[in-house]
């Protein structure tokens, strides 16, 4: 069955795009089939996989979301672009922007995302979202869409206000729209760990945010390498794959898939 997760914060710069580049190739890795959708109009997620120029492309998430609201019919792999490392995805580019104002309007506007998904995730294991910094009607369509959310929070200030936001917002749609998302967990991101106050961050946030979310035991460090692989379009397996970032996001992806094992062994064992 097809997990969709939303990798999600409305503060910009924390490392969704990054994660999901990595965390979706670090998938394909261990053998599975992924699809990941860039649901920002920066289109960040779509040029870090090399396609540099977003705006050239004719097919993008809003053509599809576009041809949802007006019931037309999608081909199959219908503006789904496959990447050398193994992994597809749904572009984005500016156009996406409109579609923010243009679902207030349509009828069902919080899960125009999610009919879409639910026509091509037969073909995933895993369909990963890239969310766009904001709490606006595209994050809503993308937690609606989702069956967990993942957090990456950059441990370089206290995200407490933020962090209560985002919290709130899941919360809100696990009650209205969509029962079945659940918290994944925190992810730490650019951590230094060579500096004191990062680590008391990383400490504060453990302590005061451990208690009722999972936060993941793996930390992304930060280095250079990881903004230099996406300026070159390529996962950081293969651009610097034995370097500390690369070991990261694959420790990171074996925890993830450790977690899921574990909880449905647990699931299993409750419901005989
Ligand atoms: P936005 O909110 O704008 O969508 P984002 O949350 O998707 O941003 P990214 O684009 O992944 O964040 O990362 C922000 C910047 O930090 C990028 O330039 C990226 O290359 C860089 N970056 C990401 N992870 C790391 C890391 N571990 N070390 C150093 N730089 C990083
Ligand atoms: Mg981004």
């Amino acid at each position: 069955m097809c997990k969709v997760i939303a990798i999600a914060n409305q503060k910009g710069g924390v490392g969704k795009t990054t994660t999901t580049v990595n965390f979706g190739i670090g998938l394909v890795n261990a053998g599975k089939r992924v699809l990941l959708v860039d649901c920002d109009a920066q289109g960040s997620l779509t040029e870090s996989l090399g396609y540099q120029e977003p705006d050239k492309l004719d097919v993008t998430l809003s053509t599809l979301m576009q041809k949802t609201i007006e019931e037309k019919t999608i081909a199959q792999g219908e503006g789904i672009l496959h990447h050398s490392e193994g992994v597809d995805l749904v572009p984005a580019n500016i156009e996406l922007s409109g579609m923010e104002t243009a679902l207030v309007n349509v009828m069902s506007r919080e899960r125009v995302l999610k009919s879409y998904i639910d026509t091509v995730k037969g073909n995933y294991d895993y369909v990963l979202i890239d969310c766009t910094p904001s709490l606006g009607m595209l994050t809503i369509n993308s937690l609606a869409a989702a069956d967990e959310v993942i957090i990456p929070v950059q441990a370089h200030y206290l995200p407490l206000k933020g962090l209560e936001q985002l919290v709130s917002t899941v919360t809100k749609v696990q009650k209205q729209i969509n029962p079945h998302l659940k918290f994944n967990g925190i992810l730490l991101t650019m951590v230094d760990r060579r500096t004191l106050y990062n680590k008391e961050v990383s400490a504060v946030i453990r302590l005061n945010y451990g208690k009722y979310l999972k936060i993941f035991k793996t930390e992304i460090p930060v280095s250079v390498r990881a903004a230099e692989s996406s300026a070159v379009g390529k996962s950081i397996y293969a651009y610097d794959s034995k370097g500390i970032v690369a070991e990261a996001y694959r420790n990171f992806t074996k925890e993830v898939l450790d977690d899921g094992k574990h909880r449905d062994k647990h699931c299993k064992e409750h419901t005989r």
